[in-house]
């Protein structure tokens, strides 16, 4: 069965990062591969639109066309050509998102074309999901017009994470650090169930390591709690991450070496899994939320609870009692 993997931005930095991500694609068979824009150039695009700086498009040629041609890559030139006419457009959220779809147009046509000089049988397929109209926080719609050719390819699939477009066929995003969705929600469509979502860290950590240094790699989580950490903000995911799993979908985050966190939908322990800085102490997300709620904690949700303390302490308190009980990965 074919996985939807996504390889995220911090990844693609340089000519040797694609090479690096590339040989980890190659360790699937025919996946659909969704691609985040290269570390930092999202920002720099949304600078670009308010600024118009000529400079900074000059930033953002440079950083592509120096990987594309270490790499031997050809298909930037046209994009870049598209931009640079792009700094003549009117201000709007419409234009905003189209300065934005770059990013993603850009390290994709990069990844596609590196596959293809690795002997690979790589198609891009540019924005593939059909969305409503709310630029800059659009909605996906269940709808697999555009998706379905990707079905239909038989070899590796190279799509464009964070964006989409409208039904009269501008572009859209899906809000930031959307890549993620984009890739759960791309599984959904065409029905695959596993996704692999590449980033930089090892899985998804029982809290902010910068914050809790003894913060742990979670084995596994339940699509609830997943879906309720990425709500309230953990690891910077797009907050609608997870709602896309469902049946036997399941989702790993992982770098290239770790074995990663595995999201699907059944119960694991610890009862406790994630601590946030949330409100003006911490949020437990976990799948004894209520338990906290009973002692005094703050009802959030059903999976999450909010307690006046900061994370450290909730983590020493609530999660750390597990540390002994539990075969964890590090
Ligand atoms: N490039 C987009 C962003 O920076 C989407 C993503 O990386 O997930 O927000
Ligand atoms: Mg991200």
């Amino acid at each position: 069965m074919r996985a939807v993997v996504k390889i995220g931005g911090s990844l693609l930095r340089s000519a040797q990062h694609f090479v690096e991500a590339a040989k980890f694609l190659s360790s699937y068979e025919s996946p659909v591969v969704v691609v985040s824009a290269v570390k930092g150039v999202t920002d720099m695009l949304i600078e670009l639109y308010k600024t118009r700086y000529e400079s900074l498009y000059e930033a953002i040629r440079d950083i592509h066309v120096e990987i594309a041609k270490r790499l031997g890559v050809s298909g930037v030139e046209p994009l870049l050509k598209e931009l640079r006419a792009a700094l003549e457009l009117p201000e709007g959220p419409d234009v905003l998102d189209y300065f934005m779809s770059f990013g993603e147009r850009l390290s994709a046509t990069i990844m596609n074309g590196l596959l293809k000089r690795m002997g690979f049988d790589s198609k891009l397929f540019v924005a593939p999901i059909v969305t409503d109209d709310s630029f800059g926080n659009a909605r996906p719609l269940e709808d697999r017009s555009l998706a379905s050719e990707i079905d239909g390819h038989e070899g590796i699939a190279v799509v464009t994470g964070f964006i989409g477009r409208t039904k009269d066929g501008r572009f859209t995003t899906v809000g930031r650090g959307g890549s993620d969705y984009t890739a759960t929600f791309l599984a959904k469509l065409l029905g695959y169930r596993q996704v692999v979502l590449v980033t930089d860290s090892p899985g998804v950590m029982t809290a902010n390591p910068q914050e809790v240094p003894e913060a742990k790699i979670l084995p596994m989580m339940s699509v609830e709690e997943a879906v309720e950490a990425a709500r309230l903000g953990a690891k910077n995911f797009h907050p609608r991450t997870f709602e896309p799993v469902s049946g036997g979908m399941y989702v790993e985050v992982r770098n290239y070496w770790s074995r990663g966190t595995v999201i699907g939908n059944f119960y694991a322990p610890p009862p406790y899994k994630v601590v946030l800085r949330c409100g003006e102490g911490s949020c437990v997300v976990g799948l004894e939320a209520e338990e906290i709620v009973k002692l005094g904690g703050e009802y959030v949700s059903r999976f999450a609870a909010q307690v006046p303390m900061p994370p450290k302490w909730a983590h020493d308190l609530f999660v750390k009692p597990y540390f002994e009980k539990l075969v964890w990965i590090n």
